[in-house]
């Protein structure tokens, strides 16, 4: 299926950045090939329940009831006019082709002459001690089991970590009848503070979060900051979270789950494979595609956009998304649309200001990560500890991370470091007295996601 006279056009992801690219090609007469391993368009703040799920849009998405609404049908018109691949995951790129398997098992390589990127984020998480327990969940894996799953990971949930997510997931398990235990803030009260003149930038979208701070308050869910997680306890699963307050005291806070993140971390292996050059991003700690304002990578018809180019909140994501596939339709030989690209321009700035305060009010925890006890799990795949990693930096001189990997095994196993690559990294800096920056990134490789053996392409 050939787009337009300039060749075939493919869009990886279908949250809110991939949709609203997908919509520009479409108004402009284009029909993009659109690829999403998930079942429904909507990505992850709009992930759709599956059929006959009875639970309501306000249930599901609460104050974003009606963005969800809005984007599932803004994407379901566009259906009958875009090459929509569901249940498919992009597992590689190479030689301008995207490499696929569904779901169902086919596989397929799909050349194109412009790709444009937008798959995402995932949860940041710092390991501590229990971390490994059964009803430990991450913060987007908790919400997850609500919004698809329409169940709780537990009756009653500890939550601990540091950013808008931990408030929000809280809110979302008090409304759908959890107990919340305790809200575990990682970062100090006084940073919030510091944050207040950037985060009024975020309008709306900082009101919601004060009404979740607001609501969980006016129930008298004890909400803790500056918090450090000391080690989850229990026999055949979480039955506790020990902590230690900022006055140095340690509590504990039963609870039978326990959902925990610090941020996210954007998908950007596809853009590795696809030979986009890396960024550092000191707010975020973490590297990042290169791209300029408009998503165009310096790989000629690359263009990267939403989350997965660097976090920035899905509001944002709609915008890049757009404005990522006017750029492609302008290389394209497409009049531009100056004045819809200045309106864009012009909120986007509006949300980087509102981001940076984000990034001060929910820090990383760089003190926590660099001092995790030398027997906690690290990469769970591989079962190596923190122990082993700083071992192996320690005799071999691994102050790189993909030296450190090779020695130590940890990213190299079935999540290819995507849960624990960030922390690794935060450990070999702290080891060998360094800078984030300087310690490098772990290099994408096929398949980034897990693949059956079976439908492995031959070699
Ligand atoms: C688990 C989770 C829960 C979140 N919940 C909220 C929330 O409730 N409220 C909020 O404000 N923000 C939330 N966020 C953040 C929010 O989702 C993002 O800011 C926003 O969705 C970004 O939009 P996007 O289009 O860039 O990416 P996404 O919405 O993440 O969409 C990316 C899409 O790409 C697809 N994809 C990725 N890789 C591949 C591949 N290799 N092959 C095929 N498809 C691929 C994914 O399936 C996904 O549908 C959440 C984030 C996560 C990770």
């Amino acid at each position: 299926m050939a787009a337009e006279g300039g060749g075939r056009i493919v869009v990886v992801g279908a949250g809110p950045a991939g949709i609203c690219a997908a919509a520009a090609l479409v108004y402009a007469g284009i029909r993009p090939v659109v690829i999403d391993e998930a079942p429904r368009g909507g990505g992850q703040i709009f992930r759709r329940p599956p059929d006959g799920f009875a639970r309501p849009a306000e249930a599901l998405y609460g104050l974003d009831a009606g963005a969800a609404r809005q984007t599932h049908s803004a994407f379901d018109a566009l259906l009958p006019r875009i090459d929509y691949r569901p249940n498919t995951l992009v597992w590689n790129i190479h030689a301008r082709s995207v490499h696929v398997l569904e779901q169902a098992g086919g596989r397929d390589a799909i050349p194109y002459d412009s790709l444009l990127l937008a798959t995402g984020a995932m949860d940041r998480v710092v390991p501590f001690p229990g971390w490994t327990l059964p009803g430990v969940y991450t913060l987007g894996g908790a919400q997850i089991a609500l919004k698809y799953q329409g169940c709780a990971i537990g009756r009653r949930v500890v939550f601990v970590g540091s950013s808008p997510l931990l408030y929000l997931v809280a809110y979302q398990y008090a409304r759908a009848g959890a107990e919340v235990a305790a809200v575990l803030d990682t970062a100090p009260f006084t940073v919030k503070l510091a944050a207040l003149p950037s985060m009024l930038w975020g309008g709306a979208t900082f009101a919601k979060g004060l009404y979740y701070l607001g609501w969980l308050k006016a129930r008298r869910v004890p909400i803790v900051s500056g918090v450090t997680p000391l080690r989850a306890e229990g026999r055949d699963g979480v039955e506790r979270l020990v902590w230690r307050a900022a006055d140095g005291g340690e509590r504990d806070t039963g609870c039978d789950g326990l959902a925990m993140g610090w941020g996210l971390k954007s998908e950007s292996q596809l853009a590795d494979l696809a030979e986009v050059p890396f960024a550092f991003h000191a707010g975020q700690r973490q590297w990042i595609p290169q791209a300029d304002e408009n998503g165009r990578t310096p790989v000629p018809g690359v263009y990267v956009c939403g989350d997965g180019a660097g976090i920035a909140g899905a509001e944002a994501a709609a915008l890049a998304g757009e404005r990522a596939a006017l750029a492609l339709l302008k290389d394209r030989g497409h009049a531009p649309d100056d004045a819809r690209l200045t309106a864009i321009a012009r909120k986007q700035a509006r949300l980087r200001r509102f981001r940076r305060g984000l990034e001060i009010a929910f820090p990383f925890p760089e003190a926590m990560a660099r001092n995790i006890p030398d027997d906690t799990l690290l990469c769970r795949c591989e079962a190596v500890t923190v122990g082993e990693l700083r071992r192996w930096i320690g005799e071999l001189d691994a102050g790189e991370l993909n030296r450190a990997k090779a020695f130590s095994r940890v990213g190299m196993g079935r999540c290819q470091g995507r849960v624990c690559g960030p922390t690794a990294a935060e450990i070999v800096a702290g080891e060998c007295d360094a800078s984030l920056e300087s310690v490098g990134r772990l290099r994408a490789q096929p398949p980034v996601k897990p693949i059956p053996l079976q439908n492995s392409p031959a070699a």
